[in-house]
């Protein structure tokens, strides 16, 4: 079969003769049908993510049908569309037993410590499959992996009906939080991002009020900032316009090196909550039924598509401006 490989010292390889993946009992064997790239791609391509093992496949936001079941697996049948969480985690932990699996110190992402989607088969345990409904393309089958990020970190904080809330970063992950924001009701959404493209983005899936970092906004006039940029920069800013009571969700993965200045007396003057969220944790299932509902707007993502053979036209493409999601098709 065919098959990107990456060797984590900035080279990839497309291949046409890698092995089929093997099935085990409890697995199922997937033909990718659309495959997202994102940051993390981005990271395991040039070899700086600190957990990444080589070679791999890359591919973890992926939706396809299944081609295969291994003999213990049911509930999955063959032909079937499904969307996979691509975090196996052991299940048997502290973290996994109380309902934080993202945070398993055995965890294995599919696409980053196993081989991902980037193929035209995929073999990953049949726990982590989830149906997808008839009617659900496969692109939008392919956001719910980034969805469940989104969904992950706003279970993580106060619900959003009625409340104002600002995205910090509008790539993939921030105009999923603004659809999510806008179908969860709240009652205002400032976005903070400095591509002109993507603030006009922004604005088209559901945003009230798109501005530059550094542009002027009403002090203390936000409820939930959904820091997804992970510039320190924008974290300071996000804290800064919360109003009293305010939260902070941070998404966005800044530098383990880098620090930033916090004011104590703001947590205890306005009562600010901090909370962090990484990945997502069991929040799959939620995010494949909300998918339903907003794939039509979700979809309007997916910029670019590109088959498995350029991938390097799609590692390219997911660097610029004016990509907001890259999808590979590796039928095509
Ligand atoms: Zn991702
Ligand atoms: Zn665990």
């Amino acid at each position: 079969m065919r098959a990107v490989f990456l060797d984590g010292r900035g080279h990839h390889e497309v291949v046409d003769d890698a092995p089929t993946p093997t099935v085990g009992a409890d697995d199922v064997l997937i033909r990718p049908a659309a495959v997202g790239v994102c940051g993390t791609d981005l990271h395991l391509v040039i070899g700086d993510y600190p957990t990444g093992r080589f070679p791999v496949v890359p591919g973890h936001e992926f939706a396809g049908t299944i081609e295969q079941i291994g003999s213990a697996v049911t509930g999955l049948t063959v032909g079937q569309k499904v969307a996979v969480d691509p975090n196996v985690a052991c299940g048997k932990c502290d973290d996994c037993l109380t309902g934080a699996p993202n945070l398993c110190e055995f965890l294995v992402p599919i696409g980053v410590t196993s081989n991902g989607a980037c193929a035209d088969l995929v073999a990953v345990p049949a726990h982590v499959t989830y149906a997808l409904p008839d009617g659900m393309s496969m692109a939008a089958g392919a956001l719910v992996e980034p969805l469940s990020c989104v969904l992950h970190a706003l279970d993580r904080g106060p619900a959003l009906t009625g409340k104002r809330v600002s995205v910090h970063g509008a790539g993939s992950i921030g105009l999923l939080a603004v659809i999510v924001a806008r179908a969860q009701g709240a009652s205002a959404i400032t976005v903070v991002e400095p591509s002109p493209a993507r603030r006009a983005a922004a604005l088209d899936l559901g945003a009230d009020v798109a501005v530059a970092p550094g542009d002027d906004l009403p002090a203390r006039s936000v409820d939930v900032a959904i820091e997804a940029s992970g510039h320190p920069a924008a974290v300071t800013a996000a804290i800064d316009l919360l109003a009293k009571r305010g939260t902070l969700l941070q998404m966005g993965v800044v530098s383990s090196e880098t620090t930033i200045a916090l004011r104590p007396y703001d947590l205890f003057d306005r009562e600010l909550s901090l909370i962090g969220s990484q990945s997502l944790a069991t929040s799959f299932p939620a995010a494949v039924e909300l998918m339903t509902e907003i794939a039509s707007t979700a979809e309007k993502l997916v910029t670019h598509t590109y088959g498995l053979n350029d991938y390097g036209e799609a590692i390219a493409a997911a660097h610029s401006d004016s990509a907001l999601k890259v999808h590979l098709i590796p039928g095509n």
